[in-house]
Formats: structure tokens, sequence, C-alpha cells
């Protein structure tokens, strides 16, 4: 696909649902290790929300909204308000566009992604899932097809992700543990690689 259009999204967060529901014990595995191992049973309960709630939305800024409105009443925590706030922001900047080429993602998930930092005040290297979203963004610059495109922006976030493991925290729960954050991947990191995953499995 050369677009991300409304059929395509909903094949996306299809994706991202299933993907989260089986990887869902991983990441409160994670989150047991350092905080209080409920994010995977948190976006599991989410998606599965979101994908009995979103219907046929009239274009990708209403399914942005959707899934936004719909994980802020429904994963709680701090990742369901700053989960919300990425696709809420996300439908603001697809306002009026009935698809997204390359260019019109980079600047719709740049837009959720500055509104994740400026609820969650995390910078790169704070060991949160700013540290996976920033470099996924930073992908998308490089002129690139779209289904390319996405792809690189998956592989940045995963490496991100996967960067997290030798951090300090510096945000969240896992900012109470110090030095013995160390060690273990953040669990926000992860998820949001794997949402990106799904984006690029759906498109590719
Ligand atoms: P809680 O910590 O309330 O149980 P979750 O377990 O669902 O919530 O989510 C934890 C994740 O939220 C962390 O792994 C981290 O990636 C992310 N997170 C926490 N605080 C922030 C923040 N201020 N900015 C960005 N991400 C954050
Ligand atoms: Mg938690
Ligand atoms: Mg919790």
């Amino acid at each position: 696909a050369d677009q991300l259009d409304v059929p395509l999204l909903t094949a996306w967060l299809g994706r991202a649902a299933a993907a989260i529901e089986a990887q869902q014990g991983y990441l409160s595995d994670l989150d047991a290790a350092i905080g209080d191992g409920d994010h995977g049973a948190n976006l599991a309960r989410g998606f599965k929300a979101v994908m009995a709630k979103l219907g046929t939305p009239a274009d990708p800024a209403a399914l942005f909204r959707s899934v936004g409105m719909t994980l802020i009443g429904t994963v709680g925590g701090a990742s369901g308000p700053l989960y919300g706030t990425l696709f809420v922001e996300m439908a603001k900047a697809a306002a009026g566009r009935a698809t997204l080429d390359a260019a019109g993602w980079h600047g719709v998930l740049a837009a959720g992604v500055a509104g994740v930092v400026a609820r969650g005040k995390a910078a790169p290297g704070d060991k949160t899932m700013i540290d996976a979203l920033t470099p996924a963004v930073a992908a998308l610059e490089a002129a690139a097809s779209l289904p390319e495109a996405l792809a690189r922006s998956a592989a940045a976030a995963r490496e991100g992700a996967e960067a997290t493991a030798p951090l300090v925290a510096r945000k969240g729960r896992a900012s109470y543990l110090g030095e013995r954050a160390i060690g273990h991947v953040d669990p926000g990191a992860t998820s949001s690689a794997m949402l990106l995953a799904a984006l690029a499995e759906a498109a590719g």
C-alpha cells in the first residue's frame, strides 16, 4: 500500500490487538520486573475495547479519535492517558484527510508523540515509551515508499525499546527502583514497538 486509509488502519488495529493479546503475559512480566505487573493486562483490555467500539469511522481522524478515547477510558494507569493522548493528537493532525502517505503519517505520528511528551514530560533516555516512539518518528524522515518507511520506523522502535535495558528510569513506577531497573527492558517502550510492528505488517 502507498497510502494509509480507514480499511488499512482498521487492519492495523486488528493486528495490534491480536499482538497485544498474544504478548500480554510477556508485557506484564516486563512490568512485574520494574513496575506493578499490569501493563499487558491493561493494554489487552484497552485494545479489546478499541476493536469492540471502533465500528466504521468516516476517516483516519475519526478512527484515531475513537481509539484514543477508548484507551483513555479503559486502560488506566500511566500508559492509558499517554496512549490515549498519542491517538487523540494523531486525530487532530490527521483532520480533513482521507488518506495518509509516508509524509502524512510522519506528521501525524510526530504530533502524537509530541502530545505524549507534553503530557508525560519524558525525554529520550528516561526509559519510557518515548524511547521507542521518538526514533520511530525520526526514521520516517528519510524519503521512502510507505511500506519501507513503516518497516524502518518499526525497526527503529524495536531498537529503541531494546536500548532501554541499561537505563535507569526517570519517569513512572520504574523510577522508584533507581539502579535496580538496570538490565530490564521498559514495558511501555516494548508495547509501542509492537504497535508499530503491527502497522508495518498491515501495510507491507
Ligand atoms: P502503571 O505504571 O501505572 O502501572 P502501565 O504499567 O500500564 O502503567 O504502563 C507503564 C509504562 O508507562 C512504562 O513502561 C512507561 O513506558 C510508560 N510511562 C510511565 N510514565 C511515563 C511518562 N511520564 N512518559 C512516558 N511514558 C511513561
Ligand atoms: Mg504497570
Ligand atoms: Mg498499574
